[in-house]
């Protein structure tokens, strides 16, 4: 869908379009095929879809049911990529991915601030496979080069990063990758593919947590692994075994979401940079993280087409102090989780990051008068003056 017989579409047209065949029964989109299980006209067509000679319905724990494949079908045309797999959640997505491509005696390098599961399924689950990591702060990431050893499989890092919405140069690490023999692998969850596309500017697979932007309304956990057919294809056999799969009703409800995706995060995305700005100019703010701020960097423009949704504040004061001026917000909502209509604010240190080892906090500037804050759909104005009244 890309282009459509050599005519190309734009990304909206996509995100309402792409992946669906019309309903036999002519409902305007996909309809929800619930089933388990698929029947066949003969054993010899079963043979054909078993043995890859056809693509076809089988079993819906492998993932071939046509609601999930039509989701995918979406996923892959929004990020660029050749096909995409659909998960029970993000970190369903990620521990896959490790699976499918690391063992025991294998490197990662992590560049950056990650998303505190897949900080702990990195540092805690995966050495317990004999399979270690090196963590990089995001301001070390053009040393990337020299963290790589004969036993680097993989570079994954999410940019902007959690919670200091940090940008990584995703072509300077992926080149860096790729001359080591390792995979890069973007968590592109805070981006959107309205914003970047990682697969564009040479990493190898995204992965995303549904969860979020994509599904949009805080109601699905889901997560996506979007890549060539090669590289995604050892990934399969891990969801299918694991039975990680998407549920039906939920690819049913993430392709409904996926249609309003380009006009939600742009409207994100701008209630966003006006929010920035006007903490920017708080006397009780310290700090403010937003990738498009004052512009944005030279490597966010080259790589971002806008900044996201997604913002972090430190504000002039401690841990108690700041839990106070979160508790006065009044359309905020405290909550983890991101990318919804509902705006939400997070004390890093109380939720995403709570598990961290203060001092590893510490070395990451994840201070306790940071907060974190995801910007919904309802007016700008509305949440300027919300935080207006709860700073004062
Ligand atoms: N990646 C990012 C950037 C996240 O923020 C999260 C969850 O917050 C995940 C991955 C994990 O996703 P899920 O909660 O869908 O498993």
């Amino acid at each position: 869908m890309v282009t459509d017989g050599g005519q190309p579409r734009g990304l909206s047209t996509r995100c309402v379009h792409a992946g669906e065949a019309l309903d036999a029964q002519g409902g305007i989109h996909a309809p929800l095929y619930n089933h388990s299980t698929f029947g066949f006209q003969s054993t010899a067509d079963l043979l054909d879809v078993v043995e890859g000679r056809k693509e076809g319905n089988l079993y819906t724990r492998y993932g071939l049911n046509p609601t999930i494949r039509s989701v995918e079908r979406r996923l892959a045309d929004l990020e660029n990529g050749e096909d995409a797999y659909a998960f029970s959640s993000g970190m369903a997505a990620e521990a896959a991915t490790f699976l499918a491509y690391l063992k025991t005696g294998d490197h990662v390098v992590c560049i950056g601030d990650v998303y505190g599961g897949t900080f702990d399924l990195l540092g805690t689950n995966l050495p317990g496979l004999g399979i270690e990591t090196t963590f990089l702060l995001a301001n070390e990431a053009d040393r990337v080069a020299s963290a790589l050893t004969d036993r680097t499989k993989m570079v994954f890092f999410e940019t902007p990063t959690n919670p200091t919405l940090d940008v990584i140069d995703i072509a300077a690490v992926a080149e860096a990758a790729k001359a080591a023999g390792a995979l890069t692998v973007v968590d592109n969850t805070f981006a959107t593919p309205v914003n970047q596309n990682p697969l564009d500017l040479g990493a190898d697979l995204v992965v995303h947590s549904a969860t979020k932007y994509l599904g949009g309304h805080s109601d699905l956990t889901g997560g996506a692994v979007i890549g060539s057919k090669r590289l995604l294809e050892p990934i399969w056999t891990w969801r299918k075994n694991l039975g990680q799969m998407m549920a039906p009703e939920v690819a049913f409800l993430l392709s409904r979401s996926i249609r309003t995706l380009v006009v939600r995060v742009r409207a994100q995305n701008s209630t966003a940079t006006q929010v920035a700005e006007f903490l920017a100019s708080h006397p009780r703010v310290r700090r403010v993280n937003y990738p498009g701020l004052g512009g944005g960097s030279e490597v966010a423009r080259r790589q971002m087409r806008d900044f996201g949704g997604m913002l972090s504040f430190v504000y002039d004061g401690g841990a108690t102090e700041t839990a106070a001026v979160v508790d006065r917000l009044r359309i905020f909502s405290i909550a983890a989780s991101l990318g919804g209509v509902e705006s939400l604010a997070t004390q890093p240190i109380t939720t995403t990051h709570h598990g961290m080892a203060v001092e590893e906090r510490a070395r990451r500037g994840i201070v306790d008068g940071m907060v974190r804050l995801s910007c919904g759909l309802e007016d700008a104005s509305d949440l300027i003056d919300d935080l207006a009244q709860a700073l004062s």
